[in-house]
């Protein structure tokens, strides 16, 4: 019995120690819901829930937070405990995007309990109105009694009322489901779009990279991570990092032509090519780097130079049974050796 309780302790303390490991690793805060979360993955490591997480973070993906809530998890925004905040980190404004769809939804829910309740009392008016006249019809073929004709009248009189009043209800209830609509889809463009550059996000990178593996040839990703960048910051202020930021992913985009450039999180970036040879795709990016490498920034209040300020890329050419993670984590690595090798420049499979 004793060392039953010993036992469970230790497998309680292995599992205590795992979970503080996975909310680290995937820059989860210490909220209980994270922890619920991470719980319900760790317990049982075998289970469906824990086999689906491993695909997802396969090659070192983070889990992010719709990763999170569509495994039945609850992703509350903030950093991890220790951690430095990243200031516009995607994880975070994709929550704050989704509570407003969310609340959206709500609001549409509601609007089509109201809709469902405006049909429900114009049918109960409709039933009584086709009683009531059957009843008059009847009266009047049994007595001919003239009155009963005005009663006929009386009713369709009251009844065209409550078709006007209906349908003033149902143009009024459209008018607001068309509005509520719209703001939906704008929300949902607010969840997929990174508000300081303005281009997609890691969500919608994720999204179309997903079917691209299945639909598209020719596809290839690219994980680009600006140089230096802390040293932006230190040297010259959050601000004026941010406005650097915005600069890049523009030049980015447009050296990129057609092809998917996202912000991935931070000062990384990424890019997918479709329909390109991995060799023509390297010379677009290539373009890209050194589009970026030959501007000189300066200081909007004081015209002050800042440099240059570069990025490195790793670029690998998606393969057949490749994974959103096994093809991101081979541009990671790539990557890695592209700023071991000096930064600003890129480095592709060999
Ligand atoms: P390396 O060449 O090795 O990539 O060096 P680095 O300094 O770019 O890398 P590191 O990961 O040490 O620092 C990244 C910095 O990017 C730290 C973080 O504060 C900054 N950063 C991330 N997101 C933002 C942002 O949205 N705005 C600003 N201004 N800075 C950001
Ligand atoms: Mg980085
Ligand atoms: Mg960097």
């Amino acid at each position: 019995m004793a060392s039953a309780v010993h036992n469970s302790n230790g497998a309680s303390d292995r599992l205590y120690a795992a979970i503080g490991e996975f909310l680290a690793r995937h820059r989860l805060s210490v909220d209980p819901a994270h922890y619920a979360f991470a719980h319900k993955v760790l317990s049982d490591e075998r289970g469906p829930l824990a086999a689906t997480v491993a695909r997802l973070t396969d090659g070192g993906v983070r889990l992010s937070s719709r990763d999170i809530e569509e495994l039945g998890g609850h992703a509350v925004a903030g950093t991890p405990a220790g951690a430095p905040p990243e200031p516009s980190s995607p994880p975070q404004l994709t929550v704050v995007a989704d509570n407003k769809v969310q609340s959206l939804v709500a609001r549409a829910q509601m609007q089509v309990e109201g809709f469902s309740d405006t049909v429900r009392a114009f049918h109960a008016d409709t039933r009584g109105f086709g009683r009531d006249l059957r009843a008059s019809r009847d009266a009047i073929r049994a007595t001919g009694d003239s009155s009963a004709i005005d009663e006929v009248v009386r009713m369709a009189s009251s009844m065209l009322d409550r078709v006007l009043s209906a349908e003033a209800k149902l143009s009024e209830v459209t008018q607001e489901a068309d509005k509520l609509r719209h703001e939906l889809e704008e929300a949902r463009d607010d969840a997929r779009r990174d508000p300081l550059t303005g281009l997609p996000n890691r969500r919608a990178f994720e999204d179309a990279f997903t079917t691209a593996l299945t639909e598209r040839a020719n596809v290839s990703v690219a994980i680009c991570d600006v140089d230096k960048f802390k040293s932006v910051n230190d040297r010259f202020g959050h601000v004026v990092g941010d406005r650097v930021l915005k600069a890049i992913a523009e030049a980015l985009r447009s050296g990129c032509d057609e092809h998917l450039v996202a912000r991935y999180g931070g000062e990384e970036f990424v890019v997918m090519f479709t329909g390109l040879a991995p060799a023509d795709a390297l010379s677009t990016l290539e373009g890209a780097r050194a589009a970026v490498a030959a501007k000189r920034y300066r200081l909007r209040e004081t015209d002050a130079p800042l440099g240059a300020v570069t990025f490195s890329a790793g670029l690998t050419a998606v393969e057949p049974g490749d994974t959103i993670g096994s093809a991101l984590g081979r541009a990671d690595r790539l990557l890695y050796a592209a700023k071991e090798d000096g930064r600003n420049c890129i480095h592709i499979d060999q």
